[in-house]
Formats: structure tokens, sequence, C-alpha cells
């Protein structure tokens, strides 16, 4: 088909996901003709989020996609149990003293979640959907992207979004360089009439190789997602051994034996995890948006909180242009740009830190795991503090900066006080070098990132 055949849009959406749901909604305005485009006819047989931290909940609430998702199921969330064993006391990080935030998230089986939202942005005047057809190549005018090729033939439009996940296809045509490193796996099962300790929180268990995550999904119903070595034989009687030997025991009793029942049905899904980063997510006519940006490892629940808050910034930056004009859409993609790599750094350092902070057994890594369970269990205020960077109501360095020098600092104090590690003058000097060579790698991350400008 030649090009001035082609169907003709004024944005093209690529990928019927969350991000692609909640992109195509924000930006439909009853005059805009919005094409998404989805590569599946059916389900995505790989296991994707579910837990959404309020500030993700509020943006869903915004677009109206909440209510028909509470209809769908799902579970409120009222923050995280963190459980180090069975001696300590568990720290609870509860969204409700975060000053100003709603005080749930929200979780839901992730087909429940893109079959709801798919149907909601149906409602919106001016979106066309098509299902079961997949973006192989972008349509250019010279450097600048003006629709894409699917094997139906091109369509075009002034904007093209990336929302196609953390493979992105649109990504590698760009060219948009990326740094990316398999981190390990997640194995995932419904864990049915669970009774969790504290009923509504989303509960990380540390003990195993690898985090345990627990989380309600339904009124009685939770899921977990467990944390396995990404060199570890993959196949499912392998993984289901694994679990029962080494990861099983550290949970709590009733937790166990539903756990035990989803290994004996062989009920669970492995998904690998990914660190995926980039630097710039904006060519000429087109944006990145939600994972194809990048992604973090899932423990902290990031993935889809900074995937909707890039259909805000975007939606926002979009709407009072005119798309058919290239400098205005261009200057509004850089604008997107900058904002969003502002909220999402905080985040990826933050979940990058925790997981190598709840998973490692070196010096450095014990004596920060210390501190920060010190500084949790000494206020509301700073639990507050870490929950609100986490959960992105909180974006600003000053803040990031503060809490990471306060849990250094009683890191510093733990290891002095021989809290970590065998107390002896050697065993505290070992763990001072290790957590001087960590704080030194993470506070070069951090400075990256002010160099950089994408924290304030
Ligand atoms: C094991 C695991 C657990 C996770 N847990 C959480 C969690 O608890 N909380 C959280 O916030 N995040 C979590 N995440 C991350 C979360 O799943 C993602 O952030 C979220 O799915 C991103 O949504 P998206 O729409 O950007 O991408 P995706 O969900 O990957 O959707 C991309 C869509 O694009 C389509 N597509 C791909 N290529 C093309 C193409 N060429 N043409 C057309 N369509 C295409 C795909 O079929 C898909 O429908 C987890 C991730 C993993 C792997």
């Amino acid at each position: 088909m030649e090009r001035q055949d082609a169907a003709r849009y004024d944005v093209i959406v690529v990928g019927g996901g969350l991000s692609g749901c909640a992109m195509a909604t924000a930006l439909a305005d009853g005059g805009r003709k919005i094409l998404v485009l989805e590569a599946r006819a059916g389900k995505n047989p790989r296991f994707n989020g579910e837990l959404i931290h309020p500030h993700g909940v509020d943006i869903l609430d915004e677009r109206g996609f909440l209510e028909p998702l509470h209809r769908a199921g799902g579970a409120d969330v009222r923050g995280f149990a963190v459980v180090q064993s069975g001696e300590k006391p568990t720290t609870l990080l509860p969204y409700d003293e975060i000053p100003g935030s709603r005080p749930f998230g929200f979780a839901i089986d992730h087909h429940s979640l893109v079959d709801t939202m798919r149907a909601k942005m149906l409602e919106k005047p001016g979106i066309e959907l098509r299902l079961g057809e997949r973006v192989v190549d972008l349509v250019r005018d010279q450097e600048r992207v003006i629709g894409v090729m699917t094997a139906k033939g091109p369509a075009l439009a002034p904007v093209v979004l990336a929302c196609d996940g953390r493979h992105s296809k649109i990504r590698a045509l760009i060219e948009m360089p990326e740094q990316a490193r398999l981190l390990s796996f997640t194995a995932a099962a419904l864990l049915e009439k669970c009774p969790l300790p504290n009923p509504g929180f989303g509960h990380i268990f540390l003990g195993a190789w690898g985090p345990i995550l627990v989380y309600p999904i339904g009124a009685a119903d939770a899921r977990t997602c467990i944390d396995l070595p990404s060199d570890m034989d993959k196949g499912k009687e392998a993984v289901i051994a694994r679990i029962r030997a080494d990861y099983a025991p550290h949970l709590p009793e009733g937790v166990r034996a539903t756990l035990v029942r989803a290994l004996d049905s062989g009920d669970i899904e492995v998904a690998a995890n990914y660190a995926i980063y980039t630097d710039e997510c904006t060519v000429p006519g087109a944006a990145l948006v939600g994972d194809s940006t990048g992604c973090s490892h899932p423990l902290t629940a990031t993935g889809m909180t900074i995937a909707l808050n890039d259909t805000r910034l975007l939606a926002r930056e979009l709407s009072a242009i005119d798309l058919r004009d290239r400098a205005q859409v261009d200057a509004a993609l850089g604008r997107y740009q900058v904002d969003r790599y502002r909220f999402v750094r905080a985040r990826e350092i933050l979940a990058d830190a925790l997981y190598e902070v709840f998973r490692g057994t070196d010096d450095g890594t014990r004596a920060i795991r210390e501190g920060i369970f010190q500084y949790w269990n000494a206020s509301s205020k700073s639990r507050a503090r870490s929950m609100a960077l986490l959960s992105g109501h909180e974006s600003r360095l000053p803040a990031f900066l503060r809490e990471y020098l306060t849990v250094v600092g009683k890191s510093t104090t733990s290891v002095l006080r021989g809290l970590v590690n065998e107390p002896t003058v050697s065993g505290r000097v070992r763990s001072l070098y290790g957590l001087g060579k960590k704080s030194w790698e993470k506070f070069g991350i951090v400075a990256k990132g002010v160099r950089e400008g994408s924290l304030r």
C-alpha cells in the first residue's frame, strides 16, 4: 500500500496493555482519532505486575478506571509488612502514614486489569483498538517518525507513542541506547484463602536467597512472587523443588500451607526480572511510555505507577498543542522527557538499592539493612518519608538525599554498636569498610542523577 493511501490518525499508540490503555484514554478529547495497535489477539501469557501504589491509583481514578477495576475484583492494599525472620518484629510501612496520600494501593489480576481497562478505554469516542496487529516497522519522513507499519500496511499520525513493554520493538527501531541486565526470576502463584499475618498488607518475607512477596489479590486470596536466582534450572519441577526446600521454610505456617498447596497443584508461572535503563525516550514524532522506557526489579512494585505517571505527564503536554505543528509536538515531547526522568530516577535508584539490601549478604549491604530497619522502626515520620518516595508521592532530590544520608548514618551507628556481623573490632572494621564501599557506589548513582538534572 502506498503511503498516500495509508490510514491517518492524530495519535498512534503501539501496545494495548496498561500504558497503552491509559495513554489513549488520557488523550481522547472527543475530536482526536486515536489508533491503538495490540500485537496479541488473546491474553499475554507472561506474568505481569498487579500491585499499584496510591499515586498510580490516583491516576487510574482520574481517568475513570478505578471504579470498573473495583467491580472486576482485586483488593485494596494498605502498605507493606516487612518480615525479617520469625524472631524479629515485623516492620509495617502503611500508606496512611504518608501525609496527603490516598491510604490504599490496589492489586488485581493483570489479565482482569487489562481487560477492564480496554473496555473502559473503548467507551471514549475516537479510539480504535486493533487486536492481533503487531507493529513491525516505523514510517519515517527523513529523521522524523510519521507512522507505523504492520502486516496490513502503514498507518500514519503526527505522534507515535510506544507503549509496547520492556522489550519494546519501537525502542529498538529508533535505536534508543539502553542498559539491560537480567537480575533474577520470579515464580508467581495464586495462594487460595491465604491467612496473611497483617491483613490488607503486601508482605515481604526475607531470609531465603531472594525476597518472597505475598499480597492480597481478592477478598481471601493472595499472590506470591518469589525471587529466584537467574542461573538456576528454569524447569517447573526444579523451580517447585527449590521453592519447597529453600523458600517455604521462611514463611509463617498458614501462608506456607497455601504455598505448598499451590506447589502441589503445579500452578506456577515463571518470569524473568530485568533492570533496563534509558536516559532518553523521545525522537522527533515519537515517544516511549511505561515499560518501553525501561524497568526495575518488581519487588518494589513501581513499574505500573511509573507507567501511569508517564501517561499523565505526556497527556498534559500533548493536550494543549496543535498536533499538526511539528515544532510544538517536539517541544512537548522534550518537556515530557525531562519531567518523566525526574519522577523515575529516585524510584529506580530506590528499587535497585532495596532489592540489593533485602537480598545481599555482604558486609556493606547487611550494615545498610540494619540501618534501614532501625530508621523505619524509629518513627512514623521516617516510615512515611521512605514510603512517599517509593510510592511516587514524593520525587524531590532533597527528600531523596535526606533519606539516603539518614540511613547511612543509622547503618554506621549500628556497625559501631556491634549490631552487624560479630561485634569484634575486626568485624566492625570489615562492616564499616563494606558500608563505605556500598555508600560510595550508591552515592555515585545519585550524583549521576543530579548531574543529568533528573533529580530535583
Ligand atoms: C514478574 C513481574 C512482576 C511485576 N510486578 C509488578 C507489581 O507488582 N507492580 C507494578 O507496578 N509493576 C510490576 N511489574 C511491572 C509491570 O508488569 C509493568 O510495569 C507493566 O506491565 C507495564 O505496562 P506496559 O503497558 O508499559 O507494558 P506491558 O504490560 O508489557 O504491555 C505492552 C503491550 O504491548 C504489546 N506489544 C508489544 N510489542 C508490540 C508491537 N510490536 N506491536 C503492538 N503491540 C505490541 C504487548 O502485547 C502488550 O500488550 C512486574 C513485572 C514482572 C515481570
